[in-house]
């Protein structure tokens, strides 16, 4: 039997990508999505890869959809926690609202994903843990303060995780993407987007499939011996040692 990966907001942008490169691995996915259930959909009905529809800010919601994927497909031994979002503002502008819904979809889904599935994993002596922080969470991002502080939470909550787990057979590693062409980045007003490629030495946006190379990497045999990592996938933008 094929090992089951569950990636969070796995139907689109760079999740879209890391389900499909997981699927092309070999691996049964299950793609969890928020709200936008015709890309859901379309994503399905183009790759067919099951889809579950919850909220990774709701602990009780990931319980039950983890649930209900493990009865569907098997015990989840891969984990990518990549669902995401911004809500930008300088902090003197700043809402609860934007900071609290930043923390709670970004950082609390590390721990509403992740407790579900660490005991099975340690039964099981085997799992992978991948979470996607980001750039902004590596060197801080003027108007994100909330985002910057969540992406930097992903990090200690890895390398915490990554020794806990350590001598049960699981991995738990990051990646912190740069700016990669999606639709999180296309809403950026283009004279920014164009001041960010200029700051980028490999001159221009990554692409979705350089980041799930990386997922299929750290999900797979050969990379037992990586954990606690951070992987930096940025171009060059932001040259980083941890
Ligand atoms: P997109 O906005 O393109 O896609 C986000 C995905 O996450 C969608 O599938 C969305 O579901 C899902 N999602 C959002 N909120 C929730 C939620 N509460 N519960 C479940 N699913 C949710 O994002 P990207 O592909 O650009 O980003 C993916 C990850 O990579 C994020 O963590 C982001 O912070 C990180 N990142 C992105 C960078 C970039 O340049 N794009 C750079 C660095 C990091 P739905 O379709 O239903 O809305």
């Amino acid at each position: 039997m094929s090992k089951v990966a569950v990636v969070t907001g796995g139907t689109r942008g760079i999740g879209a990508a890391i389900s499909i490169g997981l699927k092309d691995a070999g691996y049964q996915v299950a793609a969890n999505f928020a709200g936008n259930v015709e890309k859901a959909e379309a994503f399905k009905a183009e790759t067919g890869i099951a889809v579950y529809k919850f909220d990774v800010s709701d602990p009780t919601a990931c319980a039950n959809g983890l649930a209900q994927i493990a009865s569907d497909l098997g015990p989840v031994e891969v984990l990518v926690n990549n669902a995401g979002i911004t809500r930008d503002g300088m902090l003197h502008k700043m809402d609860y609202d934007q900071w609290s819904t930043v923390m709670r979809t970004n950082l609390d889904s590390m721990f509403n994903m992740s407790r579900p599935v660490i005991d099975s994993m340690r039964e099981r002596s085997f799992g992978r843990i991948i979470n996607i922080s980001s750039i902004n969470g590596q060197k801080g991002q003027m108007g994100q303060t909330n985002y910057s502080a969540a992406k930097a939470g992903v990090i200690g909550f890895t390398k915490a995780l990554a020794q806990e787990t350590a001598r049960k057979g699981i991995t738990v590693n990051c990646i912190c993407p740069g700016y990669i062409n999606t639709d999180m980045v296309a809403a950026m007003p283009e004279k920014i987007l164009d001041s960010i490629v200029a700051g980028i030495p490999v001159g221009r946006l990554g692409e979705a499939d350089e980041i799930a190379s990386m997922v299929t990497y750290l999900a797979g045999d050969s990379a037992a011996f990586v954990t606690g990592a951070v992987m930096t996938v940025n171009g060059g933008q932001y040259i980083a040692n941890g």
